[in-house]
């Protein structure tokens, strides 16, 4: 063998893919950036991807009582969450090919008392959510999404700042000119969480006996509009997110910037791939998580039992006299790929030990398998088998899909973590996989077209031949 064919090197994916699938690529972001204006929530994703399923012939899973191979079907977890399903031939104790992303991202959300009055303007107190940089969610416009129920029960759904002509909202900052105090403080309090406080209104009501007049004008306004009270804002869900639309990025447009890449990429791509399985062998399934970015807890998250009773659900409706042992045996046989995204590497960010360069995922080379993630001594992560990192590649490979590998930057850098570890312990191999992003957890996130259309070529590969 000539040394050549010894050594291993990535190469660019869209060198790979070639002229008419690198077009293709570029053709299947078109859908994608619409799915991401359109699905700024985790609530708004479940009833996005539902519409999908059910132009596509799924059936709720709760209006099913028997199920055989080729049936599609899904089931909504608490609005919040999603899990959808196509029946293989083999009976699903021979497993299940899974693929799993959340559809939670970082933002910030109002506090259950938000509103007040301070020099004639009206804010709302705001509690970040997942890890970000705060001081990037200030000074952008930012929509309001979410539910609040009124006094009658009445649940009203909220969008406010995407629409042309709508508002949007802001969290102001101090001027750069007067910010020498500020500018010392560390990073991570340049902006506290307590100052991420919401510009939402600054005029005021006519009403002499009224003390706080532009909060009044502004409660004033939202019975108006829907029928709520202050009160009703401490049983509501409201998140304050980047009021700007996905966009192509880069003179080429080989890349797409916009909020909530992570993990809405691989949840679009996740879906797509399920939707263009065929006959499936093996049964296929795909989980929508929320919660990722919290710890995967709650009932709509990764680690509720919900999701596992849909397992459940799919065989006992599958298979006469079913029992535990055989839904065990399901898990067991079980493989997934946990769909999240990967860091990119950085070339702006010079400072060693933060990047492995020979253990990076980069932009544009591919999706990326992640053996683990972790942190700090590969801590809490899924260290997924040697066997398996080894039969997902030979599928991937099989069907010319560009991938790459790398580790969540440098050993002592920081490190996160996915669903994986959650999935793993129900007994099924699991392995990360997913799409490199730049600027990750900040409002514009960047992801290369060719990984995005790589990840969707891997999951549909995945689920549809592994095992086979
Ligand atoms: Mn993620
Ligand atoms: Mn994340």
């Amino acid at each position: 063998m000539s040394e050549k064919k010894l050594s291993f090197t990535f190469d660019n994916a869209w060198t790979k893919l070639g002229k008419s699938a690198s077009k293709k690529a570029l053709k299947f972001a078109e859908g994608y950036k619409e799915f991401l204006n359109d699905a700024k929530t985790e609530r708004e994703c479940v009833t996005v991807m539902v519409d999908v399923l059910n132009k596509k012939g799924y059936k709720d899973l709760d209006q099913v009582k028997a199920l055989k191979e080729g049936d599609k079907v899904y089931r909504i977890i608490k609005e919040k969450g999603l899990v959808a399903a196509v029946m293989g031939k083999r009976p699903v104790t021979d497993g299940i090919n899974l693929l799993g992303a959340h559809i939670d991202s970082p933002r910030t959300d109002l506090k259950p008392m938000p509103l007040y009055e301070s020099d004639d303007m009206a804010f709302l107190k705001t509690h970040y959510y997942g890890g970000i940089k705060k001081y990037q969610f200030t000074t952008i416009p930012l929509s309001m999404h979410g539910i609040i129920f009124n006094e009658r029960g009445e649940k009203k759904t909220i969008s406010i700042g995407e629409e042309p002509g709508d508002p949007v909202f802001t969290i102001t900052e101090l001027l750069i000119h007067l910010a020498e105090t500020q500018m010392q403080r560390k990073g991570s309090q340049v902006v506290k969480g307590e100052e991420m406080n919401v510009l939402f209104a600054g005029m005021p009501i006519e009403d002499e006996d009224e003390k706080k007049k532009v909060k009044a004008m502004a409660l004033k306004l939202l019975y108006d509009k829907y029928k709520i009270t202050e009160k009703d804002f401490i049983s509501a869900e409201l998140e304050m997110v980047p009021a700007f639309k996905a966009q192509d990025v880069g003179i080429d447009r080989s890349m797409v910037g916009g909020y909530g890449q992570d993990d809405r990429v691989c949840a679009y791509t996740e879906l797509m791939a399920l939707l263009d399985v065929k006959d499936p062998e093996i049964t296929c399934a795909a989980y929508f998580t929320d919660k990722e970015e919290t710890g995967s807890n709650s009932n709509t998250g990764a680690t509720s039992r919900l999701y596992e009773n849909v397992l459940a659900e799919l065989l006992y409706k599958s298979k006469k006299n079913a029992n535990d042992m055989d839904f065990r045996t399901m898990l067991a046989n079980s493989k997934m790929l946990s769909s999240d995204v990967t860091a990119a590497f950085e070339p702006n960010y010079k400072v060693p030990d933060i990047f492995d360069k020979l253990n990076s995922t980069y932009l544009g080379k591919g999706v990326g398998i992640v053996k683990y993630s972790g942190s700090r001594g590969k801590y809490g992560c899924n260290d997924s088998s040697g066997e398996f990192f080894r039969e997902v590649v030979n599928v991937f490979d099989k069907d010319k899909v560009p991938w790459q590998t790398g580790e969540l930057g440098g050993v002592d850098a920081g490190g996160g973590g996915t669903i994986a570890v959650y999935m793993a312990q129900l007994g099924m191999d699991v392995i990360d996989c997913g799409v490199p992003v730049l600027s990750m957890h900040s409002p514009f996130e960047i992801t290369s077209k060719a990984d995005i259309y790589c990840a969707y070529l891997g999951f549909l590969a995945f689920i549809q031949k592994c095992g086979r």
